[in-house]
Order: structure tokens, then C-alpha cells, then sequence
């Protein structure tokens, strides 16, 4: 089984007046994991099923490998779904249930038979064919459409939310699962799922979307470091967003406030739509949990900023402290700090000094554009 690349082109979807996909490209390599990643209503299904044969778009087209398939049947596409209900025939084994795609292609008895029994053992089922779908748990029900939308070695696999009716540690087993699968086989996925870490864990790259069209597309590492607005930054990882105003530029970078502190500077460099910067223009900060530390208040030097502790949460791996600056309302800081048994920590009610890593502060304009210096 090998990949084929994907080419989604000027697509858009449109039922009456709801425009559920808009004019949007994208290109999935051959053996790619891909990723849609968004709200709910935000067109990752409607984008799928379009790729899939199941929906007509109203405009676009689509290839398959070297193939225009926009007008041809979801049977003919040569492409396998995997739906989040796992959709098996009740009433069949699931034996015939994997079977049931290779007897539609007609192939012979004798092979059929074989390429069944290796789908099987592909997802671990070997000994459950005779089974019906009832008698099988949901995670189970899941590996064996896995195994149906594999068997005929499709080049292309398009899975939507597969792993959404499943509890949290059964969704986490089998992404392990279908990720190595998928990288053995060298398949092409695409894979629809709301959930950011879903998506992070098992995509070479991620495309989020927000109302029908894709709001950036990317590895999960420059999605995560590198976010284009504030809503892929809120979608991808926890961020903190503060209102900050601009006060001017220093050879080190803009200089912002952080409204009743001290100036803080920030040393990233941005890209993106190009914005006046005027001094006194009101701008979106943004930055991670793990670039905020904290000291003891009076600790901090000049550019810290003095908060007090609202909680403090021990996780094993790290702790999460949530901050409020003082002077000022909204919610709290979200800092995230190695958890260290040796260090001394803080208790709500603690006065800290508060310290942002200034290449960690992302810059926006406060309508959600880019600020670019
Ligand atoms: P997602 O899978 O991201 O939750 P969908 O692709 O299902 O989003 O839906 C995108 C938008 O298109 C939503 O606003 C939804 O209500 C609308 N939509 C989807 N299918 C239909 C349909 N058959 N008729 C009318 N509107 C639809
Ligand atoms: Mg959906």
C-alpha cells in the first residue's frame, strides 16, 4: 500500500444561504498525516466528505494522486472512511463486515479470505471475526471499521472524529495505534478532530479552521510557536491574552504596557498583515504558560510586573500557578513551572513578582490581525 497525495482546490460548500466551506486549497503529500482541526461548525466534516465523494462541492475541485476526481463516485475515489459511529453492518460477522468492501470490488473468494484475516490481525482482531459489532466493546468496534476502510488497501484513508465516542485513555491507545498503522502502511490520512491534542499528537501537519475557511496550516510545533492570530493561539495549547498598549519602538524591539505596570519589551520579530504602530495604540499580547515565571515579590528586577497568587495546583510533572496582576481585573495568569520538590512554592494570597520572557510575547492587533513592525 502506498500514499497518494490529495489536492483540494478553490473548494466551497454552500447550503441556501450558510456557506459551510469557503474557497479552500490544500495540499496532503502521499503518506502525510493531516489533520483538520476546529470548533464545531467550523466545515471539517462538510471539507471530508467532499474529499470523500459524499458531498458535491458548490465550486473547486479535487485530485486524488494525478486525478481530477471532483465527479466521481465516493466507491470509485479509491479512498477508505472511517466515520466517528463506527457505521458497521449490524446484522453481518465482522468477518463480513471487513469483507464487505473487497465483495463489492468483486474479488475472488480465495483472496478476499486472506487480505480479511490480514486487516484482522492489522488491528489486533484476529480472533474475533465471528463476532457480531454488539458483542464487541466501542474501542473494538472502532479497529474493526479501521480494518473495513484498510482492505482494500485504499492510498488515501479519511477519518472523521473516529475516536470521539471513545473514553480518554481508549482514545489515547488507539491514536498510538492508527498513528503507527498509518506509518507503517505509508497511507494518506486526513483527520478530522476537534480536539487540539488529538491533533498535535498524531499530525505531521495540522490545518484549523474557523468558519469554513483555514485559519493556518502548519506542523504542530510552528502552530504551537508560531500562531498567526489569536485564534489558532487559543485553539492550539494554552494562552494567556492581555490587553497591553504600545508605547514605541527600541533598537531591542516594541516596547508595551501592560495597563497600571512597567514597560516590558518584546524581542520576537513578527510577521503577518502589516499594521500602523502608533504610540498609544491599544494591541493583544499573547504568550505560554511556561515563558511566565515568578519570584518573590521584590525579586523580580525592573521589568517585573507584581501579582498575587490566586492558586497554586501540583500536577507531578509541573505546577500551574494562576496569578492575578495586581491593579488590575480580567482573568487570572495561567503559569505553568517545573515542578520541583526542592524549590520553595507559593500559596495563594503570596505577593510575587511576575516575569513574561520577552521572545515568548506574541503581539496581535486587538481585532485579532497581526501586528507587524
Ligand atoms: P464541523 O464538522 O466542523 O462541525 P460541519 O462541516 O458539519 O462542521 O458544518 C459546517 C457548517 O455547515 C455548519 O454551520 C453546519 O450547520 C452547516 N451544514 C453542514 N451540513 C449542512 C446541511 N446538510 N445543510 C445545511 N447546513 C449544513
Ligand atoms: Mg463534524
Amino acid at each position: 500500500m502506498k500514499g497518494e497525495r490529495v489536492a483540494v482546490r478553490n473548494i466551497a460548500k454552500r447550503y441556501g444561504s450558510v456557506t459551510a466551506v469557503e474557497d479552500v486549497s490544500l495540499d496532503v503529500k502521499a503518506g502525510e498525516f493531516l489533520s483538520l482541526l476546529g470548533p464545531s461548525g467550523s466545515g471539517k466534516t462538510t471539507l471530508l466528505m467532499m474529499i470523500a465523494g459524499f458531498e458535491l462541492p458548490s465550486a473547486g475541485l479535487i485530485e486524488v494522486g494525478a486525478t481530477d476526481v471532483t465527479h466521481v463516485a465516493p466507491n470509485k475515489r479509491n479512498v477508505g472512511m472511517v466515520f466517528q459511529k463506527y457505521a458497521l453492518f449490524p446484522h453481518m460477522s465482522v468477518r463480513d463486515n471487513v469483507a464487505f468492501p473487497l465483495r463489492m470490488r468483486k474479488i475472488d473468494r480465495a483472496q478476499i479470505e486472506r487480505r480479511v484475516l490480514e486487516a484482522l490481525a492489522m488491528v489486533q482482531l484476529d480472533a474475533y471475526g465471528s463476532r457480531a459489532p454488539t458483542q464487541l466493546s466501542g474501542g473494538q468496534q472502532q479497529r474493526v471499521a479501521l480494518a473495513r476502510a484498510l482492505v482494500f488497501e485504499p492510498p488515501v484513508l479519511l477519518m472523521d472524529e473516529p475516536l470521539g465516542a471513545l473514553d480518554k485513555k481508549l482514545r489515547e491507545q488507539l491514536q498510538i495505534e492508527i498513528k503507527s498503522l498509518q506509518q507503517r502502511l505509508g497511507v494518506t490520512v486526513i483527520y478530522v478532530t476537534h480536539d487540539q491534542e488529538e491533533a498535535l499528537t498524531m499530525s505531521d501537519r495540522i490545518a484549523v479552521m474557523d468558519k469554513g475557511q483555514i485559519a493556518q496550516i502548519g506542523s504542530p510545533a510552528s502552530l504551537y510557536s508560531e500562531p498567526a492570530s489569536p485564534f489558532v493561539a487559543e485553539f492550539i495549547g494554552k494562552m494567556n491574552f492581555l490587553p497591553v498598549e504600545y508605547l514605541g519602538s527600541a533598537t531591542s524591539g516594541p516596547q508595551i504596557r501592560v495597563s497600571g505596570t512597567s514597560t516590558l519589551s518584546v524581542t520576537r520579530s513578527f510577521n503577518g498583515h502589516a499594521l500602523e504602530l502608533s504610540p498609544g495604540l491599544s494591541l493583544l499580547a499573547a504568550i505560554r504558560p511556561e515563558n511566565i515565571s515568578l519570584t518573590a515579590h521584590g525579586f523580580g528586577g525592573p521589568d517585573a510586573i507584581a501579582g498575587t497568587i490566586d492558586t497554586s495546583i501540583y500536577l507531578g510533572t509541573h505546577q500551574i500557578f494562576l496569578v492575578n496582576i495586581d491593579g488590575r481585573s480580567g482573568p487570572p495568569l495561567h503559569i505553568q513551572a517545573p515542578a520541583n520538590r526542592n524549590q520553595s512554592t507559593f500559596a495563594r494570597g503570596d505577593a510575587v513578582d511576575i516575569l513574561f520572557q520577552a521572545d515568548a510575547i506574541h503581539l496581535f492587533a486587538s481585532n485579532g490581525a497581526m501586528a507587524n513592525e
